[in-house]
């Protein structure tokens, strides 16, 4: 069956459709212009957002797919984690398709959904692969083997701040504007990654090797703005920027390869919405390939949030046989990720 995705957990609204591991159309509205000037997600006006999009969206996925309402087959939506209002909106729309299509719903995790992003563009995930999630909330090493099926062995994550959120927070002490990862990436190019010596967080940690933080690398990198500015003068703001990027991407690339080594696994593929950027992905492709590791990224369109990556999840759940959600499921705004799904497949134990 055609499977409808709604992602609705942030700033986005996104809607996606995919067959058999297909993309066959997707659609996307952001809120982000409208945050730009408190410099956050303000949660009430994405839960608006999502009430204003959710129809359109849907209908525009629909008309890219050159698909009708009544070709949909089965509604899958992001459930949690993510800004409680807007899980809501998400959730809402999808139970009355679900009920009007007399369709089954799925409850999707929406990390799960950033790792099955990359099944729409390379296809199926080989069993075992070590997953680098990076993104605005998050920041894991997992291991993953059948999505629909296996619990997700946590290998490690952020003791503090996401990656992202150290983009975002950085950008905002050099001026840059909102959203601050991407422009982060832009100004970057212009840098030299050498120019500022900053730290390599718990690079050195045998007890937790696998285990990131960052918010030491943002004080670190926001201290050296400050001392710079008193020094006068324009702020070097290119060079700041492209050490940053450096520092996260040398940790991140570092920790992740040291996971497939340890753990005998030949694939890395790395997600989320810090995925898009541009020197984690060619550090990634460098020590790969020297490395001897198959290397999966999806491209930048996946990487952020959008509906086809959670259509994907509800695509490999109808097809392992999953129980669909109950008509009362709720959302749950910090759901930990244990299973891709409210109720994934028994597994093969
Ligand atoms: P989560 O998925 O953890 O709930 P989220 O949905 O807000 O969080 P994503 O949409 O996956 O996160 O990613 C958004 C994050 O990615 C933001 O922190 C943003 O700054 C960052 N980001 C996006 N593009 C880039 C880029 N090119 N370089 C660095 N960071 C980027
Ligand atoms: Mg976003
Ligand atoms: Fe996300």
């Amino acid at each position: 069956p055609v499977v409808l995705g709604i992602e609705s957990s942030c700033d986005e609204t996104g809607a996606g459709l995919v067959r058999d591991g297909r993309l066959l159309g997707h659609a996307l509205a952001s809120s982000m212009d409208e945050h730009a000037r408190f410099g956050g997600v303000v949660p009430e006006i994405a839960a608006r957002a999502h009430l204003h999009s959710f129809g359109p969206v849907v209908r525009q996925a629909l008309d890219s797919a050159g698909l009708r309402m009544s070709d949909i087959g089965a509604v899958a939506v992001t459930t949690g984690p993510g800004l409680s209002g807007a899980l809501q909106v998400g959730l809402a729309g999808a139970k009355g398709l679900a009920y009007a299509l007399d369709v089954p719903l799925y409850g999707v995790h929406h990390l799960a959904g950033h790792v099955a992003a990359d099944t729409l563009e390379h296809g199926p995930l080989p069993d075992p692969c070590v997953v680098l999630i990076v993104s605005g909330g998050h920041t894991s090493l997992l291991l993953v083997r059948d999505l629909a099926r296996d619990p997700i062995v946590h290998l490690g994550e952020t003791v503090d701040d996401a990656a992202g959120e150290c983009f975002d927070k950085v950008a905002r002490v050099f001026g840059l504007p909102y959203p601050g990862g991407p422009a982060i990436d832009r100004v970057a190019r212009e840098g030299d990654r050498r120019a500022v010596a900053l730290p390599r967080p718990m690079t050195g940690s045998r007890d937790a090797p696998y285990a990131f933080s960052f918010s030491g690398l943002k004080t670190a990198a926001a201290r050296w703005a400050e001392q710079r500015r008193a020094e006068g003068g324009e702020l070097p703001v290119a060079d700041g920027a492209a050490s940053l990027q450096e520092a996260v991407a040398d940790v991140l690339t570092r920790k992740a390869l040291a996971a497939c080594r340890d753990h005998g696994v030949s694939t890395l593929v790395v997600v989320g919405g810090v995925a898009a950027n541009s020197r984690v992905r060619e550090l990634a492709e460098q020590r790969c390939r020297t490395a001897g590791i198959t290397l999966r990224v999806p491209p930048l369109r996946l990487c952020t949030d959008n509906g086809a990556m959670i259509a994907a999840v509800g695509d490999l759940l109808v097809r392992a046989g999953a129980e669909p959600a109950p008509m009362d499921v709720s959302i749950d705004p910090s759901a930990p990720l244990e299973y891709a799904a409210l109720n994934p497949v028994a597994s093969r134990g």
